[in-house]
């Protein structure tokens, strides 16, 4: 059983609004994580058909008290003062095992106030999606939101087409998004803002509370988590897609997996998503974005600081320009460790440079070309005369001659950097496994003919991301040239 508390429901009401979930007509499980249920001190578990009950809206679980957030938000640039949770209901809040208060939240459960003129459901494309990419992102060690369960609704949903409904349970250290702040903002609800801001920090940031100025604090404190978080989605070639103010999580976690994708050949300004025509969400622009983002988080705080005019606005300035360092330090960490280097060389920066290059002119997969390396890496450190690792990395590129010429350089900042002993955060900081998309399109295609099994298997591959079992590397393969994806789409 899981023990529902409600302290979002001590925030003023703009905030909040009590709302029903929309039954649906045959709900079935597809998936429901019990590690996640036992962290959450769920200790037995109900039947299928209790859990389909529940996590469909059906028939809520004892203590649930569904609500759906307001916020505001920047899409593409553009504000829009009334978003909110137009299909997706907060059921409340369980404190974990660990003593962390988790928000649980159904998506696709039906119309809320804020739905304006959707229909407050999700197909199965989608939910399916983010289970996936969520549990990945957490076996890899990426702050995200979870998945705790996929409910087949049993109704069909009418997008480009008819598909079949589902709806997904969500777990998150909170639901409160940059535009929650900018919908307190817009409405100059100062008493909400300040209730908002002091629940932030209570439950996110308790240490900001003894500063000086709570509230610059506050900012300091998620532009940190931001720049970390980015840092770690380009490590892996994540492209979010839809990284509007209204998607970023005040806690730092990946928040709303819409038309996100892992990228294959390794291109900076790489974009998949369907409704990025400007590009806005490429590749390479998501630190900068993120940076505008806290740009706007610090103009809904201003009211709130100590200091006034001039002077606020210059400390929050300085707050958000040290994004650009702290991005920077996490960057080098995770380049380092991605190429077998000591956390302090002075080597990682340029040679990842130097790689970032040979990967784009040789038109090389990311994942594999990093997997490759580490096993070559535990080939050198084995010390044996056959090579078949270097032939296999150089086999992954369009122009051999500048890899091998690369890989010289590389060996000899290894040798300096005793790469033995890095071995272990070599791999870790290369997963084997990704969810690709073509993987993923496969599974979503099965499942709408009625067919979960590969959903299933990838979700064990890449739950198990750095398994090297030769079953883990047939779905770890990169797309060939006919199963390539170029474009996801948001499918809301
Ligand atoms: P998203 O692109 O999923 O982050 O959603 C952007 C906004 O559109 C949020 O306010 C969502 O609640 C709302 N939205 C997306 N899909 C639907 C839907 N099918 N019905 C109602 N609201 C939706
Ligand atoms: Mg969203």
């Amino acid at each position: 059983m899981l023990t529902f508390e409600h302290q979002f429901a001590t925030l003023p009401e703009p905030l909040w609004v009590a709302c029903q979930p929309t039954p649906v007509a045959q709900p079935s499980l597809i998936a429901f994580n019990d590690a996640l249920a036992a962290q959450l001190g769920m200790q037995t578990r109900p039947d299928d058909a209790t859990l389909a009950q529940w996590f469909s809206g059906n028939q809520l679980p004892p203590g649930a008290e569904p609500k759906a957030l307001g916020y505001a938000g920047h899409q593409f640039g553009n504000f829009v003062p009334q978003l909110g949770d137009g299909r997706a209901l907060l059921l409340g809040e369980v404190v974990d095992q660990q003593g962390i208060r988790r928000d649980v939240q159904l998506k696709g459960s039906g119309r809320t106030p804020f739905s304006r003129g959707g229909d407050g459901r999700s197909p199965l494309g989608p939910v399916l999606r983010e289970y996936l990419v969520s549990e990945f992102m957490a076996a890899v060690g990426v702050p995200t939101t979870r998945a705790l369960a996929a409910v087949a609704t049993g109704e069909p949903v009418v997008r480009q087409m008819a598909e079949p409904g589902a709806v997904l349970t969500r777990v998150a250290s909170s639901h409160i998004r940059v535009g929650t702040f900018q919908f307190a903002a817009v409405r100059r609800d100062e008493e909400a803002l300040k209730a908002l801001a002091d629940h932030v920090i209570a439950r996110h940031y308790p240490e900001a509370a003894n500063a000086e100025d709570p509230y610059l604090a506050l900012l300091e404190a998620v532009t940190e988590r931001q720049a970390v978080l980015v840092a770690r989605w380009m490590s892996l070639g994540f492209i979010h897609g839809v990284m509007n103010t209204d998607n970023c999580s005040v806690a730092g976690e990946t928040i709303d997996y819409g038309p996100c994708a892992f990228m294959e050949q390794f291109d900076p300004e790489k974009v998949y998503s369907s409704i990025d025509q400007g590009r806005r969400y490429a590749f390479s622009n998501q630190p900068g974005i993120a940076q505008w983002n806290l740009a706007r988080f610090a103009e809904t705080l201003l009211p709130l600081m100590r200091e006034e005019g001039d002077a606020v606005v210059e400390q929050a300035t300085d707050i958000i320009r040290g994004f650009t360092s702290r991005f920077s330090a996490e960057q080098r960490r995770l380049h380092a460790n991605k190429l077998g280097l000591a956390p302090e060389s002075d080597r990682a920066a340029p040679l990842m440079e130097a790689l970032e290059i040979q990967m784009h002119q040789g038109r090389m997969d990311m994942t594999a070309t990093f997997d490759a390396l580490t096993r070559y890496t535990k080939e050198l450190s084995a010390d044996t005369s056959v090579q078949p690792q270097k032939d296999a990395l150089l086999a992954l590129t369009t122009q051999p001659d500048g890899l091998a010429a690369w890989l010289a350089e590389w060996e000899n900042a290894q040798q300096a950097s005793q790469q033995s002993k890095r071995l272990e955060a070599m791999r870790r900081a290369n997963p084997v496994v990704i969810p690709r998309n073509h993987r993923i399109q496969e599974v979503i295609e099965a499942a709408t003919e009625g067919n979960f099994a590969p959903f299933h298997t990838l979700l064990a591959a890449v739950t198990q991301p750095f398994d090297e079992s030769e079953e883990a590397r047939r779905l770890a393969a990169p797309a060939t040239e006919s199963e390539q994806v170029l474009r996801t789409f948001c499918g809301t």
